[in-house]
C-alpha cells in the first residue's frame, strides 16, 4: 500500500479548489483521451512555460503514446494578478515542427490572449495538426476566441495557484489547486 500523507497546506492558502487526487483523475483521462484520438501516432507536446510544467509531465506519462517534448515561454504577469494583454516570446522552441501532430498544453487559459499568440505562432510554422490541452479553463473572462480542445477543469473566475501556477513565484509545487487568502494580493488591486 502505498504511503498517504495529508496535503501540506500553507498559512497563505484559504481554499483548496481542487484535490490532488480529482487532478490525478482528470489527467488520466485526459491521457486515454489523447490515445483513442491520436491512435497509431505520435505527439510533440508544447509545454508552455513555467505553469504547464506538472501538468505536462502527469499528461505524458497518463498516454501509452509516443511523445517528445519542446517549451516555449512567454512573458508572464511578474506579481500581477491581471494579464497585460501584451505577449512577447521570452523562448522558442528547439526543434522544427512541420509536419507533426503537436499539442500545446498550457495550465489555465483566462483571456485567452496568451494562448492565442502562442497557436497562431506555431499554426505557421507547418504542423500536421495542432491542438491545445489546458488543465483549467476560466471562461468567464475570454477575450479573445481560441479553440481548446481538452480541458481539464471550467473553473470560476478567481485567481488559483498550485500544480504548476504561481503567485510571485510561489506556490508551484502545490498539488493541488488552491485559491489564496485575499491579504496576500492586498495593495495591488487584484
Ligand atoms: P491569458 O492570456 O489567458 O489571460 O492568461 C494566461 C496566463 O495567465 C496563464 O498561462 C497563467 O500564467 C496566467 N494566469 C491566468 N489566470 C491565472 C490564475 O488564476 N492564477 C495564476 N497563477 N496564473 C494565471
Amino acid at each position: 500500500m502505498p504511503e498517504s500523507r495529508p496535503d501540506y497546506l500553507p498559512p497563505e492558502v484559504q481554499e483548496i479548489l481542487l484535490s490532488s487526487e480529482a487532478i490525478e483523475r482528470r489527467v488520466r483521462e485526459l491521457g486515454r483521451q489523447l490515445e483513442k484520438d491520436y491512435a497509431g501516432g505520435r505527439l510533440k507536446f508544447v509545454c508552455i512555460l513555467k505553469g504547464a510544467v506538472p501538468f505536462a509531465a502527469d499528461l505524458m506519462r497518463a498516454t501509452a503514446l509516443p511523445v517528445a517534448l519542446d517549451f516555449v515561454a512567454v512573458s508572464s504577469y511578474g506579481a500581477a494578478t491581471r494579464t497585460s494583454g501584451v505577449v512577447r516570446l521570452l523562448k522558442d522552441l528547439e526543434h522544427p515542427i512541420e509536419g507533426e501532430d503537436v499539442l500545446i498544453v498550457e495550465d489555465i487559459v483566462d483571456t485567452g490572449l496568451t494562448l492565442g499568440y502562442i497557436r497562431e505562432l506555431l499554426a505557421r510554422r507547418g504542423p500536421r495538426s495542432l491542438r491545445v490541452a489546458a488543465l483549467l479553463d476560466k471562461f468567464e473572462r475570454r477575450v479573445a476566441e481560441v479553440d481548446v480542445e481538452y480541458v481539464g477543469f471550467r473553473i470560476p473566475d478567481r485567481f488559483v495557484v498550485g500544480y504548476g501556477l504561481d503567485y510571485d513565484e510561489r506556490f508551484r509545487n502545490l498539488p493541488y489547486v488552491a485559491v489564496l487568502k485575499p491579504d496576500v494580493y492586498r495593495g495591488e488591486g487584484a
